[in-house]
């Protein structure tokens, strides 16, 4: 490999990357979400909830930030998408859970950690957990419709690449993480 290639970089990110059914299920929400507020709806199948973002990264250094999310000791949960909600400063429509799992709050804090241990550079903004519907969108203060709850079983997280053509982005998972087994309910 030529020292040219070892300087290319790739666009990536951390993510909780759902399974067909489902992105499936969250996808049912944005026609009607779509008729309510415009915009553009972002492709079904890649539907995702972003857990941290590194951006722009050299490629030869992929390895190692592999290496260093495998150090995140994680458990399984149980997401439930229960809101859609807008933004009004990106214009963005999205699928929000009402409370958020600790663990999903941990999992988010330790892969952080790790990522700053190993000195890799990420967006430090505070994590607000979303699945990004609809794009351009436009809405106002009042809440939007209730949508039935959607379920997601966490059971990994992904380092996923973003590869955009024509202004179309496109995404890659290029490696999943495994969470342990959660530990059963006691008393039931
Ligand atoms: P495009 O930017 O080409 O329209 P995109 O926003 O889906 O498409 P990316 O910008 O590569 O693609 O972002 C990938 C994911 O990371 C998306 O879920 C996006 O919302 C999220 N993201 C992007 N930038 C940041 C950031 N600075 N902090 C946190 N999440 C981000
Ligand atoms: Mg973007």
């Amino acid at each position: 490999m030529s020292t040219q290639s070892d300087r290319t970089t790739v666009r990536v990110f951390f993510a909780l990357w759902p399974t067909a059914a489902e992105h499936m299920a969250l996808a049912a929400w944005q026609h009607p979400l779509q008729h309510q507020c415009g915009g553009r709806a972002m492709h079904g199948e890649t539907l995702h909830n972003t857990l941290v973002f590194i951006g722009e990264i050299e490629q030869s250094r992929l390895e190692a930030l592999q290496l260093a999310a495998q150090e995140v000791s994680g458990e399984s949960f149980e997401l439930c998408f229960d809101a859609a909600r807008y933004w009004g400063h990106n214009h963005i429509v999205y699928a929000a859970p009402v409370h958020v799992p600790q663990p999903l709050q941990q999992l988010a804090g330790a892969l952080e950690q790790r990522l700053t241990r190993h000195r890799f550079k990420f967006d430090p903004r505070e994590y607000k957990p979303h699945v990004t519907l609809l794009r351009n969108a436009h809405w106002t203060d009042v809440p939007l419709p209730e949508m039935p709850p959607v379920r997601w079983r966490v059971k990994d997280f992904a380092l996923v690449q973003s590869m955009s053509q024509d202004g179309v982005a496109s995404y890659r998972v290029l490696a999943r993480f495994l969470l342990s087994p959660s530990e059963p309910l006691s008393g039931g």
